[in-house]
């Protein structure tokens, strides 16, 4: 199928209950020219140079989003126009990040990304170092961040039981930081991606990162 019939496909299976954030990395610029020029503006990148270099080129009304691991030292590359961070995984970084949005006047919404896979290849905060993060006094100063939800993502496995169990974790642990931390504006919950986001939208998903079944198999 082409791009833009795969993204009109999953948006229609959506229906409203979940936003598509399609992963375009890897993927030549063409790619998202093509769903771009079907009017689809929300895209998803794991590398800074990667990100930048497509922000430089590609048309100024994209809605860029940074899904991979972020290094500090590299938040200054994407402060003047990322969208979303939803991979925020330390105080340390979420604290750049207001640094260097607050130079760019800017502010930058920003996923807690939870730990929930089963394999030590995923990344994430542990529950508990989550919540150090949201007690921490000092936020309350970081006037140019929004913490609006959590991100996670689950075991590369074909076990859809475990696959569920996790999203449900997520789900459960958002729903009780919503209940507790009600001065911030938790409305968000990234999970789910080409291979399982049906299941993460039915265990409460807000926004599902789908990359190679809207763009094919992506060049290495
Ligand atoms: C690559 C990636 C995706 C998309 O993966 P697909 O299986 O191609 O849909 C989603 N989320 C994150 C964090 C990723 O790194």
């Amino acid at each position: 199928m082409s791009i833009a019939g795969s993204i009109a496909e999953i948006e229609k299976k959506l229906g409203g209950k979940a936003k598509l954030i399609a992963v375009s990395k890897k993927q030549p610029d063409q790619k998202l020219m093509e769903a771009y020029k079907a009017g689809f503006k929300r895209f998803g990148e794991n590398y800074v140079q990667e990100l930048c270099a497509k922000q430089e080129v590609l048309p100024k009304d994209i809605e860029w989003h940074m899904i991979g691991h972020l290094q500090s030292n590299k938040v200054k590359y994407i402060a003047p126009f990322v969208q979303m961070i939803h991979s925020v995984d330390s105080f340390k970084l979420l604290k750049e990040i207001n640094k260097q949005a607050k130079k760019n006047d800017r502010i930058i919404d920003c996923l807690l990304q939870l730990f929930i896979a089963e394999e030590d290849s995923k990344t994430g905060m542990e529950k508990e170092e989550l919540l150090a993060l949201l007690d921490n006094p000092a936020l309350k100063d970081f006037q140019n961040i929004r913490i609006c939800g959590l991100m996670g993502m689950s075991t590369f496995t074909d076990n859809t039981s475990q696959i569920e169990r996790e999203f449900n974790s997520l789900k459960d642990f958002f729903d009780k930081i919503k209940e507790q931390y009600t001065d911030l504006p938790l409305t968000e919950i990234s999970m789910g991606m080409s291979s399982d986001w049906p299941l993460a939208v039915k265990c409460g998903s807000t926004m599902v990162r789908v990359g190679s079944a809207i763009f094919g198999a992506r060049q290495s």
